[in-house]
């Protein structure tokens, strides 16, 4: 399988087009875009069919296996998922709980960190370490975070030989249980920052340290963030595991998504691309809407970002929304360019009428505030039994409003695990979620992390001294 990038001008290497090992290691385009393959790999019906009963490591392998192509061989591929997901506490990996006649929760939370995160990350992991043994490199992975992202990546390359890992958080301003599963990882390569400021200067120093070329001629910097198709390809799977439960391919299955970056959806779409009969992809987003506001009347236009008990999705910018604009605006990547050059320099831009209605075949969006999600989660608890976490609650929210066929079935990934969000959860139900008895630990375990003022030289003072060069 080859990758193009949504800005269609990457210069291909020397060596050839860029395959998935390639596109994994890089990360982010070299002209500013982000990777896809060249064409969507299509199962027929019968193929997937036969996918059912599958253990999930096998159906992950079976699935990911024509954008993986030359890259791995199909026994390695499968080692490495059963690697991955034999980290998971649940043995289906991602089990479905039932809510009611047609509503369902995908449980995505099973993980090491207790987000949906783990199940890309893990893996991604595994796949970078696989890629950088062969060619003899090292990584040196630099991020921020508000709290998911960065434990799954560190938990995901904790102990790995080829990559150290820095992590920024803004001091003081992730909740103790997202600080502890972060600094509370013992392994040599694991790098805990605790930065004066929030998480925004956190990033804006990590976008300043991928345009250094003092610290990039010295290591190989990479991102861990959702730009990576490695990740939006791992999160494919569990589209085609759900709906292989309910009753698919034979039966269509609408799924309802809490949305931020537009990951964990996109992938809904390339199961779609991939022949998965799926009826809808609702986006459900928070009052942060700027999704909602683009799927429904075209305006993709920034605002203040507004802080809600659903931290993950509390966003200006969704960087994959670019993928979607790209597959369903006819694949012109100069066009994108353009367009996406203008967003840059205005934090606007309308949705031409091939998006928006390339879109809407598939999409629809729901924004939730904050009462809304408090009733979901109070629905959840009181007449079903389930105790879900606010970023769960809002993607309920949204399914339950929306309006479909009423024979099919409509899944809500359930996204984190209640037990992280527990102050929201304990405000809406009165029930405050206990830690699953694998983290039980979690509060007497020693911490370790750097103090560093929001200075962009200390910070890459820090780096440099404690990353290794790339060869
Ligand atoms: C990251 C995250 C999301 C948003 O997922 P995207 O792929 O960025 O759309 C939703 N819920 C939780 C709990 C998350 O950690």
């Amino acid at each position: 399988m080859e990758y193009i990038s949504t800005r269609g001008s990457a210069q291909l290497p020397v060596n050839g087009p860029l395959d998935f090992e390639g596109a994994t290691l890089a990360g982010l385009a070299s002209d500013g875009g982000l990777y896809v393959p060249r064409e969507w790999p299509r199962f027929s019906l019968d193929e997937i069919a036969a996918m059912r009963g599958l253990p999930y490591a096998e159906l992950a392998a079976r699935v990911m296996k024509p954008f993986v192509g030359d890259s791995l061989a199909p026994e390695r591929l499968r080692e490495l998922c059963e690697q991955a997901y034999g980290r998971f506490a649940h043995a289906a990996v991602t089990p479905l709980a039932q809510l009611d006649e047609r509503n369902w929760l995908l449980e995505l939370f099973h993980g090491p960190t207790l987000a949906f995160k783990d199940v890309a990350l893990q893996l991604l992991g595994l796949l970078f370490e696989e890629f950088l043994s062969r060619r003899d490199e090292r990584l040196t992975i630099v991020g921020a975070t508000s709290g998911d992202t960065g434990s799954a990546a560190i938990d995901a390359v904790a102990g790995r030989e080829r990559i150290d890992i820095f992590m920024l958080h803004p001091n003081g301003r992730v909740s103790d249980v997202q600080r502890r599963q972060m600094t509370t990882v013992k392994a040599p390569n694991v790098h805990n920052i605790a930065i004066e400021g929030s998480f925004d200067d956190a990033q804006a120093m990590v976008k300043r340290v991928f345009g250094d070329t003092e610290l990039t001629g010295r290591f190989r910097i990479s991102a861990v963030n959702s730009i990576n198709w490695a990740r939006l390809m791992a999160q494919v799977v569990y589209y085609f595991a759900a709906a292989l439960q309910l009753g698919g391919p034979a039966r269509k299955v609408a799924f309802s998504v809490p949305t931020g970056n537009f990951g964990d959806v996109f992938a809904g779409h390339v199961a779609a691309r991939m022949g998965l009969p799926i009826e809808r992809l609702i986006v459900a987003t928070n009052v942060n809407d700027i999704l909602h506001r683009a799927l429904s009347a075209g305006d993709y236009s920034t605002g203040t970002v507004t802080p809600t008990a659903a931290p993950s999705m509390d966003i200006q910018v969704s960087s994959n929304f670019e993928r979607l604009l790209f597959d369903v605006g006819g694949r012109d990547g100069l066009a994108l360019a353009e367009q996406m050059r203008g967003f840059e320099a205005s934090k606007a831009m309308r949705l031409t009428n091939a998006q928006r209605e390339g879109a809407a075949t598939l999409f629809s969006s729901t924004s939730a505030d904050a009462d809304q999600m408090s009733q979901a989660m109070r629905w959840a608890y009181e007449s079903c039994g389930e105790v879900i976490d606010p970023h769960t609650a809002i993607g309920l929210h949204a399914a339950r409003e929306a309006d479909l066929p009423g024979d099919v079935p409509v899944v809500t990934l359930a996204t984190a695990h209640p037990a992280k969000f527990r102050d929201a959860v304990e405000r809406a139900t009165g029930l405050r979620p206990p830690l699953p008895a694998r983290m039980g630990d979690l509060f007497e375990r020693d911490e370790s992390y750097v103090e560093l003022p929001g200075e962009y030289e200390a910070v890459t003072a820090y780096v440099a001294e404690h990353a290794t060069p790339s060869r």
